[in-house]
């Protein structure tokens, strides 16, 4: 006799329910597509104790005949495709036929289901796969899903569930998700009696998510303009340059109506946020893309949470480009709002507008003097006095000569048009105080002086490259032939960004010069160092974004710094330069180097406003 038999149905589904069914918030997320596929317009649902004594959905949506509940369980049965054709365009959230029977299986199971024009509905008792009864029922039109005693007769499955709180919160997360991901749908959550949250039907995405999360976190997003980029449509809201968090929970992905987690989409955030993101942390995103079905597969992951796109770079560069663009916006937002004139009676201290030299482009080696002990009064109480600028002239030669062809320094200060911005003074050292329209700015002077000198560098690394440091003794270092390897193929860029290196034949190489803004006591341990970062680096990412990181870290030690002192004609070309960068509201390592306070929050502040 063989040895092969087919498992029973019971089995089958088990087995199933074992990839789909993970814990009870699968059991939620299944649920309510199923609603959502439906076209309803309200869903509700009810957990009891994390959802391990009881799951309810109901929804409004079209419902099911008799015969149509008793296929709805059985495996592999589907209203949402006919062929494998269909798979290759899918626009509904289920297809699989897997999701009522698997659940079904291992639960104390009752769905209660009625067409809107049928007089009665039909009712559906199963426990843990077997079918207990089958009867005439009368609840409101749409569908009532009860999942009762989850994993009862899966002891070991429910050994692994967390506590009920984790059980909770996990089925709320999948909630919020789907809530999102549809606008137009109200949703209700209940937990153990209480009402956890009730989302009436919103116009807008922005609405949806003010109710869900508030309008704290709404302030702090940006809307992406909606344009169609390479057949792909992203809309949705993005959080402004500083807003970040230490995990993914907030970078929210949707691919046709469909919550995914995918990586080509992360490195397009990545990407597209670049500095504007500490290193470590995750953008808050509410981000939806639209794609021809035919050009994202679907059918990667039992649960339906991967997708796999066809052309993963045309994905990732629209995604970044959109993100690119977005902060780009918010951007003249700030630096137009901060070079409005503003109306306010100017009183005389304050309106003295100081004549400076130019300094020429700001550069590193002239950094160190850039901190003169001045007093602030000193300078404001003397309205025609010249600041003598502490800048010295470029220091090697290739820099001037890229200064004199309008190359890589920072757009050049022109004295002869006073800026608007009305600095009000230095707090602590640290914080230039300003105005604008909608009330104080304060700027880090220390991380506005990283993003200055991260985007120069970056800039002379774009064209010409970073002015070298000739070491006067040679240096040879050993490298693994791997190293070495990649050292060659990547010369072209080592050298952009400073770096004149040889091979010297036997995986040696000769280190002929190293960037000038490179300090190091030992270069060839740094330069080792240097390799093993610039390789792990993803090699999605362009070649000359591999040194940024470089020299962002570099900036922070030649930026000025948190006590250095300065004086009224360098606080304003700091902001001019600051104004000119980019994106110069943080800084390299994605910290914020201003921060706006409204009126509106100092009238709350002061309680003259509730
Ligand atoms: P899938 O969603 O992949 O088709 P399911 O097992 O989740 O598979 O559901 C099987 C079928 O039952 C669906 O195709 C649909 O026709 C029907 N169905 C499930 N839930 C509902 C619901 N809430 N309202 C109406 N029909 C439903
Ligand atoms: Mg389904």
């Amino acid at each position: 006799m063989g040895r092969i038999v087919l498992l029973p149905d019971e089995v089958a589904n088990q087995v199933a329910a074992g990839e789909v069914i993970e814990r009870p918030a699968s059991v939620v997320k299944e649920l309510v597509e199923n609603s959502i596929d439906a076209g309803a317009s309200r869903i509700e649902a009810a957990v009891v104790r994390g959802g391990t004594a009881v799951i309810r959905v109901v929804d409004d949506g079209f419902g099911m005949d008799r015969d149509d509940a008793l296929l709805s369980l059985e495996r592999h049965a589907t209203s949402k495709i006919r062929s494998g054709h269909d798979l290759a365009r899918i626009r509904t959230l289920g297809f699989r036929g897997e999701a009522l029977p698997s659940i079904a299986s291992v639960s104390r199971f009752r769905l209660s289901t009625r067409l809107h024009e049928a007089l009665e509905g039909t009712e559906i008792v199963v426990n843990g796969g077997k079918i207990g009864s089958v009867r005439v029922a009368g609840e409101a039109p749409g569908t009532q899903i009860e999942v009762r005693s989850l994993f009862y007769n899966l002891p070991a499955r429910r050994k692994f569930l967390r506590s009920e709180n984790t059980e909770s919160s996990h089925i709320q997360h999948q909630l919020t998700l789907q809530a999102i991901g549809h606008p137009n749908v109200g949703f209700v959550f209940i937990r153990d009696q209480t009402l956890l949250f009730q989302a009436p039907p919103a116009k807008t995405l922005g609405d949806r998510i003010r109710d869900l999360r508030g309008s704290e976190l709404f302030e702090q997003l940006l809307e992406i303009q909606t344009e169609a980029l390479n057949g792909i449509t992203v809309s949705g809201f993005i959080g402004k340059v500083g807003v970040s968090r230490s995990t993914k929970a907030e970078q929210i992905l949707f691919v046709n109506g469909r919550s995914v987690e995918n990586i080509t989409i992360q490195h397009g955030l990545r990407e597209g946020y670049h500095t504007a993101l500490m290193k470590g942390q995750y953008p808050v995103t509410f981000l939806f893309l639209e794609m021809d079905p035919e050009a994202v597969d679907v059918n990667v992951h039992p649960a339906n949470r991967e997708v796999r796109f066809r052309e993963p770079d045309r994905v990732r560069n629209s995604v970044a480009e959109t993100i690119r663009k977005t902060l780009e916006t918010d951007r003249r937002r700030w630096t137009h709002s901060l070079q409005k004139p503003i109306h306010t009676p100017e009183t005389p201290n304050m309106s003295v507008r100081p004549q400076v030299i130019d300094p020429g482009p700001l550069l590193i080696p002239a950094i160190e003097q850039f901190a003169l002990r001045r007093d602030w009064a000193d300078f404001s109480s003397s309205p025609g006095h010249v600041a003598p600028l502490p800048f010295e002239a470029p220091s090697s030669p290739k820099l001037e000569q890229a200064a004199a062809a309008g190359g890589p320094a920072t757009p050049n200060y022109c004295p002869e048009r006073p800026s608007e911005f009305k600095i009000l003074g230095v707090l602590g050292k640290l914080y230039i105080l300003m105005e604008n329209e909608e009330g104080l700015v304060l700027v880090d002077q220390h991380a506005a002086h990283e993003r200055i000198l991260f985007e120069n560098l970056r800039r002379q690394m774009e064209s010409e490259g970073v002015p070298t440091q000739r070491l006067l003794i040679p240096l040879t270092v050993g490298v693994t032939p791997k190293d070495y390897d990649w050292i060659a193929t990547n010369a072209q860029t080592l050298q952009k960004m400073g770096f004149v290196l040889e091979p010297f034949g036997n995986s040696t190489l000769k280190i002929d010069g190293i960037p000038q803004y490179f300090r190091t006591d030992d270069p060839s341990v740094t330069i080792r160092q240097l390799v093993d970062e610039l390789r792990s680096m993803t090699i999605t990412t362009s070649r000359l974004r591999m040194g940024e990181d470089v020299i962002a870290r570099t900036v922070c030690r030649h930026a000025i710094r948190a006590q250095d002192e300065l004086h009224p004609p360098e606080v304003e070309k700091l902001l001019h330069d600051l104004m000119h960068c980019e994106l110069p509201y943080c800084c390299p390592h994605g910290r914020p180097t201003m921060i706006q306070i409204s009126y509106g929050e100092l009238e709350k502040k002061f309680g003259r406003r509730a």
